[in-house]
This record gives C-alpha cells, structure tokens and sequence, in this order.
C-alpha cells in the first residue's frame, strides 16, 4: 500500500486497533445468548439496544475493519468497469461526480466515522456513519468504505484527511472487490 498507506500505519491499524475491536467482542460476547453468532447476526442483533452498547461497537468495528481491508489493493482506484460504473453513472451522473460526493461524505464526516458506496437492493447510495455505526444495521448493502478515523490516517497524512481520501480513491480502491458485493446484492 506505501506510500499511500505506510507499513507502520497498517502495522498499528490491523495489528492493534482492529485486533482490540476482535479481542473484546469476543470477551463480550463469551457465555452469553450471542457466544455462537456470526458478527453480522450479533450487528443487527445488537444496533439500537442501548445495554448492548459496547457489543455492538466492538462487533461493528470488527466487521467494519475486515470490510476495509477487502476495499483496497496495491495498484487500486482509478475507475471501474462493467455493470459497477453503469450503476455508477445511473446513481451520481457520472464518476467524477461519485467521487465528489464519496470525498465531501469522507471529509464532512464530523470527528470519528466512515464513509460508505451502499446498495438498497435498486440504486446506491454515498453515505457517512459515526463512530461504529455501519449501513449494515439499518439494511443497506455496504459496497466500499473507506474509514476517517484518524488512526486510520494520522501517522502518514496528520490532519490532512482529504489527502488521505484522495490517495484511497485514486491508487487504493479495490473495484473487483466493490463489484462482487453488487453481483451479491
Ligand atoms: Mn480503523
């Protein structure tokens, strides 16, 4: 991913933010109702029940985080092909103007967050969470995301964010990978 993402960025993001995520759902979720479910049973279980709070952040992050990974590749962004930029050009007008309003959601997101491409099952949809939240919790299908925390940035861009975002689009973004969650919408 250097130098658009540094081996020390993804060596602290995955190895120890992403690991905690995993480490406490599981402590979480150890011996209760929930020890056996998969991540997105214990998301949409959990989203909106204020006593299972802290589950579903930690559940949420965790599959939030392994969702990111699979979005970028070396050598990505740039535009995509086939049905993907059809559906592109049908939702935004055209590419250029996908990637305008991917990089106002990603910069605007206020404090810690992520930016999401989703599908409602007809169009797609540019649009920011807080925190944890994930699309996945109110039945939009996630496409791409591209996560603005600032651990995700800090140590290679500081406060430069919209540097940040611009690099993921423009030599990060896995599209084969955008383009088999829209064959499984
Ligand atoms: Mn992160």
């Amino acid at each position: 991913m250097a130098p658009y993402l540094s081996s020390r960025t993804l060596s602290f993001h995955y190895g120890k933010h992403h690991r905690g995520y995993i480490d406490k759902v599981n402590e979480l979720v150890k011996g209760s109702d929930l020890a056996e479910s998969s991540l997105k049973e214990i998301i949409k279980t959990t989203a909106g029940d204020e006593k299972r709070l802290a589950i579903f952040n930690n559940a949420a992050q965790a599959w939030n985080h392994t969702f990111y990974w699979k979005c970028m590749r070396p050598k990505g962004g740039g535009a995509p092909s086939g049905e993907l930029e059809k559906k592109i050009t049908a939702a935004f007008g055209s590419f250029e103007n996908f990637e305008k309003e991917f990089t106002e959601a990603a910069t605007t997101q206020f404090g810690s967050g992520w930016a999401w491409l989703t599908s409602d099952g007809k169009s797609l949809k540019v649009v920011k969470t807080g925190n944890a939240f994930t699309p996945l919790a109110y039945g939009q299908t996630p496409l791409l995301t591209i996560d603005v925390w600032e651990h995700a940035y800090y140590l290679d861009y500081q406060n430069r964010r919209k540097d940040y975002i611009a690099a993921f689009l423009d030599h990060l973004v896995n599209w084969d990978f955008v383009a088999e969650n829209l064959a499984n919408v």
